[in-house]
């Protein structure tokens, strides 16, 4: 199933299954309340309207009720190529380098993203499949970890790289306003069979800038849940975004950042395109 968030033609943010070219009208007041169901009861909620596709507008998938959970430099060839362009030494962690990212910056598929020269000229883009949580837990063992994903969609990182550096935490510099695209869809966990063997990559402008596999993963999945869970729960609707191989723009030589006017693709195998379009005044 692909579910969507979506807004009808009287401007209501509605939850929905794609079906085709038409929309499946979910019966509860957003996507996180329908992932929070027990399965029997989401069958119970899904409707008999059914809206076509082009009179709608995607939303955010999913808004989980709070920050964006994230991991730090999870791709092997994206930790040297940061290393390098830092002339610092690779040190990889032993555990994996949690940070997160405001709900504020959440942004639509689709969406043109409003950035602001002068809060920083260096906007930067990382491709990343991000998991959502289906059940509330806590402590998750690595064996268990997969039963507690809902699904997976795409997520584009979008950072402010001179922001990321100026401050101790990167979380200012992850934060800003529209800097989380995410979406188009949430594909549920039974469509994905192995979520470490899909393509990823990003283009920009239509020329391909980071393409890998989720195979190349330093901490995958199940380690990733049962490290964030340890001690600590998580809610359905949450998001952990897993990370972005090479091929960033701060790390080429030279650099390249967002400009005005770029659109940005991030493309994952079996779960879409995320597009979205840069603004920066
Ligand atoms: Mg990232």
């Amino acid at each position: 199933m692909r579910l969507v968030s979506f807004i009808d033609a009287q401007g209501r943010v509605r939850p929905g299954i794609l079906e085709g070219e038409t929309v499946r009208v979910i019966n509860a007041p957003d996507v996180r309340s329908y992932i929070a169901l027990s399965p029997d009861r989401r069958g119970a909620a899904l409707g008999s309207e059914i809206i076509a596709l082009r009179d709608v507008r995607l939303d955010v998938p999913v808004r989980p009720q709070r920050n964006i959970f994230c991991v730090g430099r999870n791709y092997l060839e994206h930790a040297k190529e940061g290393s390098k362009a830092l002339g610092l030494d690779l040190k990889l962690p032993d555990v994996p380098t949690f940070f997160t990212k405001a709900p504020t910056a959440l942004a639509a598929p689709d969406a043109t993203l409003h950035l602001q020269a002068r809060v920083s000229p260096q906007y930067d883009f990382e491709a990343e499949l991000a998991v959502v949580i289906g059940t509330r837990c806590k402590d998750v063992t690595e064996t268990q970890a997969m039963d507690v994903v809902f699904g997976y969609t795409c997520l584009n990182d979008v950072t402010a790289r001179d922001l990321q550096r100026a401050h101790l935490q990167w979380f200012k510099g992850k934060s800003l306003d529209d800097t989380c695209p995410l979406g188009p869809w949430i594909v549920t966990a039974d469509e994905v069979r192995d979520p470490h063997a899909l393509t990823i990559g990003f283009r920009l402008n239509g020329e391909q800038k980071q393409h890998s596999s989720t195979g190349s993963m330093i901490f995958r999945i199940p380690r990733l849940i049962a490290e964030l869970s340890k001690g600590m729960t998580l809610e359905p609707g949450d998001v952990i975004a897993t990370g972005t191989p090479e091929g960033v723009g701060f790390a080429r030589t030279p650099p390249e950042f967002l400009a005005d006017g770029d659109m940005m693709e991030v493309e994952i195998e079996r779960i879409g395109t995320l597009r979205n379009k840069v603004e920066i005044r």
